[in-house]
């Protein structure tokens, strides 16, 4: 890991929000909580209709497993939180806030990597294949064994990883009140991203 002062790394933080996250905090990578059931919700009793479309989801991704051996290399990680109403949340404008989402996650992985934290990760929410290759008959890493089509802005989903983000809102200090506990379309949803850095 690069010799660089908290101070530094929590720049990445105001980049992430330069790029239109609402907010964004360093946290320690061990206060990251990962569980294995959370990772089998994608293909549980109910199945995700994007399990197995992307490489970037199950059952394509390393899962908890991999995860935890990142995570215990890693000290710092950056969280990221895009708020929008829950009126957007469910409605055709939900895949712009998600693609953004990814774009921002993306890009402050690069600037980390930039940094000199050459092996961070980025990992975002929601499956590429329908932000970014809806178009596309099928993911080209899958089909074709190919470079990502978007290989500059397209991240892993966290549930994949069984990444708890109503505990990673609270290690970054944020309300976790999840949009489908509200009936009220006027109030505030979130969505979330996390760089780990190492
Ligand atoms: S090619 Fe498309 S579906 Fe496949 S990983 Fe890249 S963005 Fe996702």
């Amino acid at each position: 890991m690069p010799r660089i002062s908290t101070q530094e790394v929590e720049r990445l933080t105001q980049e992430a929000i330069n790029l239109g996250a609402t907010s964004s905090a360093l946290i320690a990578s061990k206060e990251i909580v990962v569980k294995d059931d959370l990772a089998m919700l994608c293909n549980g009793e109910y199945t995700c209709p994007n399990y197995g479309l992307a490489a970037s989801c199950p059952p394509h991704v390393e899962g908890p497993a991999e995860f935890r051996k990142w995570q215990a290399r890693s000290e710092y990680s950056i969280t990221v939180k895009i708020e929008l109403p829950v009126s957007v949340m469910f409605s055709s404008e939900r895949k712009g806030v998600m693609q953004l989402l990814h774009q921002i996650v993306a890009t402050v992985e690069q600037k980390a990597i930039a940094m000199g934290f050459n092996n961070s990760k980025g990992f975002a929410g929601g499956s590429c294949k329908e932000l970014f290759c809806e178009d596309h008959e099928s993911c080209r890493v899958i089909a074709e064994h190919a470079t990502c089509r978007h290989i500059e802005y397209a991240r892993p989903s966290m549930s994949g990883f069984g990444i708890d983000t109503i505990a990673l809102m609270k290690s970054s200090g944020w309300s976790s009140q999840r949009a489908e506990e509200s009936k009220d379309n006027d109030s505030t949803s979130w969505v979330a991203g996390l760089i780990m850095l190492a």
